[in-house]
C-alpha cells in the first residue's frame, strides 16, 4: 500500500493497487506546470486511487482536450493526471508525491522530443 500527501500536508492519499505503469513525461505542459524537467506518472485504476484527506483543496485545470491535471489549491503540488479519452477507467498520480518509498526502476521516459537539454538523466536502463 503506498501513501502520499502534498506539500503543506492537506491533501492525503492510498494507492491500493501497484501502479501499472510509471514514466518520466518530457511534455512541455508537464515541465510548466511541475517547474521542473520532467514529471514521473504512475498509472493506476481510478477506483483504486482513493482521497484520505483534502479533497476539498484539490483544484482542477483542464490542459487539453480531456485532460485534467489537478493540484492543490494550498500550496501547488501537482497530484493526478486524468481524463484520456482512450483510458477513461485510469487515472495517474505524480509519484514525486508519494511519502512510501517507491523503489520499481522500470520507469520509461516518454516525449524526450522536447526533453531539456540541462537535464542529466542518470537511469540504471541507459548508458
Ligand atoms: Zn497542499
Ligand atoms: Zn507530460
Amino acid at each position: 500500500m503506498y501513501k502520499g500527501s502534498c506539500l503543506c500536508g492537506e491533501v492525503t492519499y492510498q494507492l491500493k493497487s501497484e501502479p501499472k505503469k510509471v514514466s518520466h513525461c518530457h511534455c512541455t505542459m508537464c515541465q510548466k506546470q511541475h517547474g521542473a524537467a520532467f514529471a514521473t506518472y504512475a498509472s493506476l485504476l481510478k477506483t483504486d486511487l482513493e482521497y484520505l484527506s483534502g479533497k476539498e483543496q484539490l483544484v482542477s485545470y483542464n490542459s487539453s482536450n480531456s485532460i485534467i491535471r489537478k493540484f492543490c489549491g494550498q500550496c501547488g503540488s501537482s497530484l493526478e493526471w486524468c481524463g484520456s479519452k482512450d483510458f477513461p477507467d485510469w487515472t495517474s498520480i505524480a509519484i514525486g508525491t508519494l511519502d512510501t518509498p517507491y523503489t520499481d526502476d522500470c520507469i520509461v521516459d516518454i516525449y524526450t522530443d522536447t526533453k531539456v537539454s540541462w537535464l542529466i538523466h542518470q537511469s540504471p536502463n541507459k548508458a
